[in-house]
């Protein structure tokens, strides 16, 4: 691929129909062709903006279900992702293939710099390509056979000698057995078939009824992905000498898509004797944990101080305030204050961009939190859901008093991978809401989300004068528009907490 600054002019009869004949590929050919850095970027964007949502709506709905499904396509609709043979092949049609071809590629170069992020990326593009190739319907076979993946179905006969044992084996029934075409591919190719004992083995060969072919071509395209990344990251020190794209890359791995959630329109919305009560209400656990460890121990490590320091900036606090903050938190630590001075003050003026390069730089997102800097013994930093144990975990969420069930549902997000999604559970419980409404992505993301929802509940408290002063009214579960009631836990608020955002709420901001 190269690259140029001006978007080049592109024919009305383009050859991309021979290029792409299919809504779906294999990925094996990078991009040829010059890309302007304008496209490069939204073309990135627009495909982890659908990676992310398959990762959402794979927790929230049963896979190729029809309601996921359903949501599934109006998602590559809305993105202009292909998805399905058109009757009848548009110009635009194949404009939105090339799209597809190049930002996959991108992604690539993005995703392959570490472990974590390849194994997210091929995990959603797995389910990008199984969506796909199932919306191929009758042109599956010919997909496969331009991308030289040529099962051989079994003939007549040999179906007829083993009918029964294919019958027996799937728990299908005699008629779809004489109707579906049948595969023998060696049994290593369809472990995963294998393992819940749906074909039949003979002779180290699986015979794979047709509709399951997706299961053995699914295995074909991870495995080529995986060579294909870790490739990809052999050659990550050429790509990033280019100084346009290093940026750029690394900001797509570390990217989340939404909000930049800089200081400019809060800050000083709040007082520093507001946040031991929104750290308790409002903070994700990540910084819930960050604000209880200065408070208990008065020292956080360099990694915590930039996460926790960078998200205080994000919710309002002044670099005075800051400042003051951290300094009285390490004076009761026993740091002098001189030292304090010369140690650390440095580092939080540099986080508010009054230092060095003067880089104003933003709190950091889940993807970054997650993805990047895993906390060593004695850090604090990191997210919870991906950096704890298990059982600490739910010790955890116990102290907070998220319930059994609760507790039960976050931790099988967990063992899923799903981080952020059991964060945004973490947020229903402690809400009192059946759904977020929202896909979480950042800190910064559920501190006002939260924020918006409890001013919301006071209002209409207000409005009904019937105050309720328990923190998660658990029995009661209400929708988000109408769980007001039991949001905000007076015990451990002062009535005056939320003035100030208010009125940053009020402008906009969220
Ligand atoms: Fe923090 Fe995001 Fe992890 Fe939630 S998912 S704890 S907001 S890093």
């Amino acid at each position: 691929m190269e690259f140029s600054r001006a978007r080049p002019r592109r024919q009305r009869c383009s050859p991309l129909a021979e290029v792409y004949p299919f809504p779906i590929q294999f990925y094996e050919q990078p991009p040829i062709e010059n890309v302007s850095l304008q496209d490069f970027e939204n073309f990135a964007v627009e495909r982890l903006k659908l990676l992310k949502c398959i990762e959402t709506l794979g927790v929230s709905y049963i896979r190729a279900s029809e309601a996921y499904n359903k949501k599934l396509e109006a998602e590559f609709r809305k993105l202009r992702f292909p998805y399905r043979v058109s009757s009848e092949e548009k110009l635009d049609e194949y404009e939105i293939r090339r799209k597809d071809h190049i930002s996959h590629f991108i992604l690539r170069l993005a995703y392959c710099q570490s472990e974590d992020l390849r194994r997210w990326f091929i995990q959603q593009e797995l389910e990008v390509f199984r969506f796909r190739f199932n919306e191929l319907h009758n042109k599956q076979l010919e997909f496969l056979k331009h991308n030289k993946l040529e099962y051989q179905a079994i003939e007549t006969k040999e179906k007829e000698d083993v009918k029964m044992k294919l019958a027996a084996s799937g728990g299908h029934g005699s008629v779809k057995i004489d109707e579906w075409l049948f595969y023998k591919v060696p049994f290593t190719d369809a472990l995963e078939l294998v393992r819940v004992r749906k074909v039949f083995v003979k002779n180290g060969f699986a015979y794979i009824p047709h509709p399951e072919i997706v299961i053995i071509v699914l295995n074909e395209f991870r495995q080529r992905l995986s060579k294909s990344l870790a490739i990809a990251s052999r050659s990550l020190p050429v790509v990033q000498s280019d100084e346009r794209l290093q940026p750029l890359l690394n900001h797509l791995s570390h990217a989340y898509v939404g909000q930049n959630y800089s200081i400019q329109k809060n800050v000083g919305k709040i007082s520093l004797e507001q946040i031991d009560s929104l750290a308790v209400k409002s903070y994700p656990p990540c910084m819930r944990q960050l604000h209880k460890t200065i408070r208990d121990n008065h020292h956080l490590r360099h990694g915590g101080r930039m996460q926790y320091g960078l998200f205080l900036k994000g919710i309002g606090l002044t670099l005075e305030q800051a400042l003051q903050f951290w300094k009285s938190e390490f004076i009761r630590g026993k740091v002098e204050p001189d030292k304090f001075d010369k140690l650390y003050a440095y580092n939080i003026r540099h986080s508010f961009g009054k230092e060095g390069k003067r880089t104003d730089y933003t709190p950091f997102s889940c993807m970054k939190i997650i993805l990047s800097n895993p906390p060593s013994q004695g850090d604090y930093h990191g997210c919870p859901f991906r950096h704890s144990d298990l059982e600490l975990l739910k010790q955890k969420l116990q102290t907070y008093k998220i319930p059994p069930a609760g507790i039960a549902q976050i931790l099988d997000l967990v063992k899923g991978m799903h981080y952020q999604l059991a964060c945004q559970k973490y947020f229903e419980l402690t809400h009192n809401i059946d759904e977020v409404g929202f896909s979480l992505t950042h800190p910064n993301q559920y501190f006002n989300e939260s924020q918006k929802l409890l001013n919301s509940s006071r209002d209409i408290k207000r409005e009904s004068s019937q105050p309720d002063n328990s923190q998660w009214n658990q029995g009661s579960q209400a929708t988000r528009g109408a769980s007001t009631s039991a949001s905000k836990p007076t015990s451990q608020v002062s009535s005056s907490d939320m003035d100030g955002l208010e009125e940053l709420l009020s402008e906009g901001y969220v």
